[in-house]
């Protein structure tokens, strides 16, 4: 396997690392200072025409929709680049959740539903929310949701309540899963139906606040209530009764995505986890470089993020030759395991800082505080260990572990 950077790719991360120094990072110590993702949003668009000016904008779309239409191991590379700041992906226009809502537009999309709302999401026009995960029922299992969506004529009534619909706030449209045929078997019972914002019954009842930070606009988690929700049948993405389908197809490469996210993240808090201790005086003539406890800490990181790169890698490459169903353990595995790594290296690089590692006067806490999440959306690690040795296990004859 090669895993080197075909000439555009180099190009492109190349360019990426510079407008990170010119722009990127100048923004992000702007939203630590200002603590407001709304207040600095004039500056990031300005920035994001800069992407675009660059030929960097929406590097996983394909040409045709205006993005870079890079291959997923492609992407993959450009996501750990990105993922060094907390804007970087929403600054080259693959953020969570539109790109996984501009894959399900594409793959399943009907002409109107492209052209009426990829279009603009795709050109960073417009952003979108996803709705799937309830209060009251556990997000960990799927095919059980509250939220229902009765046929009425050529219409759905959408009822329900959900919560952590990242993005919701400033979103012109959700996709929302809920049960379109309540006798079916479980997995065949939901569907995704495009509700825009703006339909009559969606209410956004809270920015739920997440480790201290109500947050604000695409960096929000909102709890949405949908009452009496009616929306044209067009509206349906997708056949009728798959949702289920559907949000396991969005799972693969947006897995790669948000695993590569994450090891750009801990490349980040290496890099300031080595830095902290070269220059930091412990007593005249030691630094903390100098303590053994830290060079493990450097060593065992180093070798981790090395590991969990590979992996995700291969995994993005075996999705490609393979397919995602032939590369499903590993598309469970590199969830927890990279998960693990990013939250490891970061905790380690928030010690060396000591108490400076706990302010906003570096980037760490916030990274902290936002991606303690890593183990659990996307599939709570559990669930992801669970199935992966579930399978594991059928081969070896144990078909009916709990
Ligand atoms: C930052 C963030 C952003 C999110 N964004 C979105 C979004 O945009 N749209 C959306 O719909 N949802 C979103 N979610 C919700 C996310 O998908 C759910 O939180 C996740 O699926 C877990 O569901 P739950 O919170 O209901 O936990 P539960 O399902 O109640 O599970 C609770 C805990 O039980 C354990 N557990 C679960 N299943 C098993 C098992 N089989 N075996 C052993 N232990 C198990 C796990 O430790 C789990 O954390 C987001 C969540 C976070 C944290």
């Amino acid at each position: 396997m090669d895993f080197s950077l075909p000439p555009r790719v180099a190009d492109a991360v190349g360019k990426v690392r510079k407008l990170f120094e010119t722009d990127v990072l100048p923004l992000e110590a702007e939203l630590l200072r200002r603590k407001s993702f709304k207040a600095i949003l004039p500056e990031l668009a300005a920035a994001r025409q800069k992407v675009k000016a660059a030929g960097l904008w929406a590097p996983h779309v394909p040409v045709e929709w205006g993005g870079m239409g890079l291959s997923l191991t492609e992407h993959a590379r450009i996501s750990e680049e990105l993922g060094k700041s907390p804007l970087g992906h929403y600054l080259f226009g693959c953020q969570a959740p539109d790109a996984g809502n501009m894959e399900l537009l594409l793959a399943h999309g009907s002409p109107e539903q492209k052209e009426k709302w990829l279009k603009p999401l795709a050109a960073g026009d417009i952003r979108s929310c996803f709705s799937m995960t309830e209060p009251d029922l556990p997000g960990s299992n799927p095919t059980w949701l509250g939220t229902t969506a009765a046929r009425d004529g050529d219409h759905y009534v959408i009822n329900g309540r959900k919560w952590f619909t990242t993005g919701a706030e400033g979103s012109a449209f959700a996709i929302v899963m809920a049960v379109t045929n309540p006798e079916a078997p479980p997995h065949l019972r939901a569907s995704q139906i495009i509700v825009p914002t703006d339909t009559p019954g969606f209410r956004i009842v809270r920015n739920v606040s997440v480790m201290g930070e109500p947050g604000e606009d695409w960096a929000s988690h909102a709890e949405v209530d949908y009452e009496n929700c009616r929306v044209p049948v067009s509206n349906l993405l997708g056949p009728e009764n798959a949702g289920f389908f559907l949000a396991q197809e969005r799972l693969g490469p947006g897995r790669i995505h948000h695993a590569m996210r994450w090891i750009g993240i801990a490349e980040r808090a290496f890099d300031m986890l080595c830095r902290r201790a070269a220059e930091r005086p412990m007593s005249p003539g030691k630094r903390l470089a100098d303590k053994q406890i830290v060079q493990g800490w450097v060593a065992e990181s180093r070798a981790e993020i090395d590991a969990a790169r590979l992996y995700v890698m291969h995994t993005a490459w075996r999705i490609e030759k393979e397919g995602q169903h032939e590369a499903r353990d590993a598309v469970s595995a590199i969830k927890f395991f990279t998960a693990d790594v990013l939250t490891k290296v970061l905790d380690r690089a928030v010690q060396a800082h000591g108490a400076l590692g706990l302010t906003d006067d570096t980037i760490l806490a916030w990274l902290w505080r936002h991606e303690r999440g890593a183990h659990i959306y996307d599939g709570a690690d559990e669930v992801h260990k669970v199935s992966l040795a579930k399978r594991i296990l059928g081969r070896y004859g144990v078909k009916d572990a709990k």
